[in-house]
């Protein structure tokens, strides 16, 4: 009978440690799976997290690219400087097979205008999305300097060419005269200067009209300027009167120059509207070092020398 119930009693103390041990392994079992479904989870997360830090530092690229590129293109004022520039920075913006600038839309190119009449189009081989998406912003910033390019030249253009006459304005011929009599110093060149007025000019006016006059004032500046060399530079030094430096000029050559611009002008006939004017001028010249070692003292005794020509008649050339 005692036997019978130890058995009993270990028949259960048995049966109670199997079923704790089933019930220890299915708790087992659950947490290794819900470990398992949590690993997939984190496994997933981060797959997400290096993707969306990809296209993060994909981004931050080409930000930093929009950035390099404006900071690059934007301090220059010289155009051709300016379109290569964009071009290299394209190239490295990379999924680029092929970039020109063309006057006429390509075929197969992606076409974008630009805001200069030369070249009229930027033209982009490309598929990539990312480059059709960006091109827009970066052309924004071509356009802008493009823009701000011209406004500059024309500014500069405003600022040394006199408006009616279309050679260099006073202050201008002024500045090229100190910068060429400073290289005449340095280097032991010669360097003439003349000093040109309309003769009896208020009598074109008083006869024809200030409009007509204007016409005449830009047909001699004209004249002049077919007159001389291209490395001479015309004024207009205030109201008829025009100047002339001529670089590396003995004097004798200088007289040769002016007696040309004198035979020029009054053997033209200047048309202007209805009316053929004939008109002359007045030269005064004066030469470095010949006359003077002085900058003032040169344009003081051209401006003596055209006095001169005035006293002795007009429409001559004098010097001292
Ligand atoms: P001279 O032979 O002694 O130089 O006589 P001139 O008549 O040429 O000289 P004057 O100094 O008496 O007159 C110059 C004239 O030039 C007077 C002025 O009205 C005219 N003038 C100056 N600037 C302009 C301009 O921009 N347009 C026109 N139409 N006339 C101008
Ligand atoms: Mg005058
Ligand atoms: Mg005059």
């Amino acid at each position: 009978m005692l036997l019978t119930i130890v058995i009993i009693l270990l028949f259960s103390y048995l049966c109670f440690n199997i079923l704790s041990v089933k019930k220890i392994e299915s708790q087992f079992l659950q947490q290794r799976s819900t470990l398992i479904d949590k690993k997939e989870n984190l496994e997933s997360i981060n797959t997400a997290v290096s993707k969306r830090f990809r296209e993060l530092e994909e981004n931050i690229q080409e930000a930093f690219l929009a950035y390099e590129l404006t900071r690059d293109i934007s301090p220059l004022f010289d155009k051709d400087k300016l379109l290569e520039i964009f071009m290299e920075k394209l190239k490295f913006f990379g999924k680029v097979k092929n970039i020109k600038f063309s006057s006429y839309p390509e075929d197969n190119y992606l076409n974008y205008e630009l805001k200069t009449d030369h070249p009229r189009y930027l033209c982009v081989e490309s598929s990539s999305r990312k480059v059709k998406e960006y091109l827009p912003l970066f052309l924004y910033q071509l356009n802008l300097c493009l823009e701000r390019n011209s406004l500059y030249n024309k500014l500069q253009k405003m600022s040394i060419y006199d408006s009616l006459t279309g050679v260099y304005n006073r202050r201008h011929i002024m500045e090229r005269l100190n910068e060429e009599f400073e290289r005449a110093k340095k280097f032991a060149f010669n360097l003439s200067f003349l000093m040109i007025d309309i003769d009896f000019f208020k009598n074109i006016n008083d006869t024809y009209g200030h409009i007509v006059g204007d016409v005449v004032l830009r047909g001699v500046a004209s004249l002049i300027k077919e007159s001389v060399r291209e490395i001479d530079s015309v004024g207009r030094f205030g109201g008829e009167e025009f100047s002339v430096i001529l670089p590396e000029t003995l004097k004798q050559d200088a007289i040769v120059v002016a007696k040309r611009i004198v035979k020029k002008i009054t053997s033209t006939k200047i048309k202007a509207f209805d009316e053929s004017i004939k008109t002359t001028v007045s030269i005064g010249l004066a030469s470095y070092p010949e006359n003077s070692l002085y900058l003032d003292m040169i344009i003081e005794i051209a401006d003596r020398a055209l006095y001169k020509s005035k006293e002795s008649g007009r429409n001559i050339a004098s010097w001292f």
